[in-house]
């Protein structure tokens, strides 16, 4: 990347910490919907969404009633992700795009505000929870020294990794079919009943989760990933995030120092196994890991979904799979429960 472009990127992520709220409380009109309700049943209306999580949290509530378009597919990352021309395009025509917010996708939210798009067309399914916000040392230092005005640049940023718990994602499931219902009111009883359906497996997806992980033995409930992505999974479900390559963004250059001390903290937390991520490169961790004699368990999923047919397909493997691959990687029974999926 050059440092034109990445001056670009570097401000767009500052603008989108700044301007992240304006997209969180977009609201809709009703008259909007109601055009938008009409028309003709051979063409659907269009929801367009940055990540493979949100395409399939919509399509597990509209169902065939849209046609979806996403923007980074599978194993693609958010974090790093520059829009095409295409993209633009399916943005302009979208009656509904969504996005995670709180920066996750900063090159996609800056090109959504380019379009203009109106706020009623907009949908931030985390609407209604709270981010932690962590203070990622390094990358505002990086962010900083290339902002026309450092002091605009804040000393914490939010964590965007919020649907990696499922009590969350049923908040994003609620706000998704809520804003669907508000465009398609003439599909309300089925966004409903399929949202109900979906959040029940939900549920059950939970307790499948909590009760694979609770196999881990205590003393070996630590986490090692290559990007912050696990901070909210961990406080949902009792596994220590010790250390990450990346923090919760990926888009800056790691030290060799920084290795090293990634390799110390394996080390001394007696960490016996680090998770690389699908989503984002791995040979830095594995270099840590290496250097700490640690083991590179199975490959996990956060920013984004495996590839259709695979094991981590759809938001609810993702998370059985999640669980299955950490008890497998740190000393748990990766079959204690019946399989979901
Ligand atoms: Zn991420």
């Amino acid at each position: 990347m050059g440092r034109f472009d990445r001056t670009v990127k570097i401000l767009a992520i500052v603008a989108i910490i700044l301007l992240g709220a304006n997209l969180a409380v977009a609201t809709f009109v009703d008259d909007a919907a109601m055009q938008l309700s009409g028309g003709d049943d051979a063409s659907k209306p269009l929801v367009v969404s940055s990540t493979t999580v949100l395409d399939d949290l919509v399509f597990q509530i509209a169902h065939d009633t849209v046609d979806r378009n996403l923007l980074v597919g599978p194993g693609g990352d958010p974090h790093d992700y520059e829009p095409t021309t295409g993209d633009q395009v399916a943005v302009e025509e979208a009656d509904l795009v969504v996005l995670n917010g709180f920066g996750h996708e900063p090159m996609i939210e800056r090109m959504v505000e380019s379009v203009d798009k109106s706020e009623d067309r907009v949908l931030v399914p985390t609407t209604g929870l709270d981010p932690v916000y962590v203070a990622e040392g390094a990358w505002v230092e990086e962010v900083r020294e290339e902002a026309e005005d450092p002091d605009d640049v804040p000393d914490q940023i939010p964590d965007p990794h919020l649907w990696m718990t499922i009590p969350n994602a049923m908040v994003y499931v609620d706000n998704i079919r809520d804003q669907l219902i508000e465009l398609f009111p003439e599909n309300e009883a089925l966004y409903r009943a399929n949202a109900a359906e979906y959040k029940a497996k939900l549920e059950l997806v939970d307790r499948t989760v909590r009760e694979t992980l609770d196999t881990i033995p205590e003393e070996h409930r630590k986490l090692v990933t290559t990007h912050d992505a696990f901070r909210y999974f961990g406080g949902e479900y009792g596994i220590e995030v010790i250390d990450t390559v990346w923090g919760v963004t990926t888009d800056r250059e790691v030290t060799a120092q920084e290795v090293a001390q990634l390799a110390d903290n394996i080390r001394e937390n007696n960490v016996t196994a680090v998770f690389p991520e699908d989503s984002v490169r791995e040979n830095l961790l594995v270099q840590a890991a290496n250097e700490a004699d640690a083991l590179v368990g199975g490959t996990l999923f956060s920013d984004s979904l495996g590839l259709p047919g695979s094991q981590a397909h759809s938001f609810v493997s993702m998370m059985l799979y999640n669980a299955k691959t950490l008890a497998e990687g740190l000393g748990g029974d990766p079959e204690v429960a019946p399989d979901l999926s």
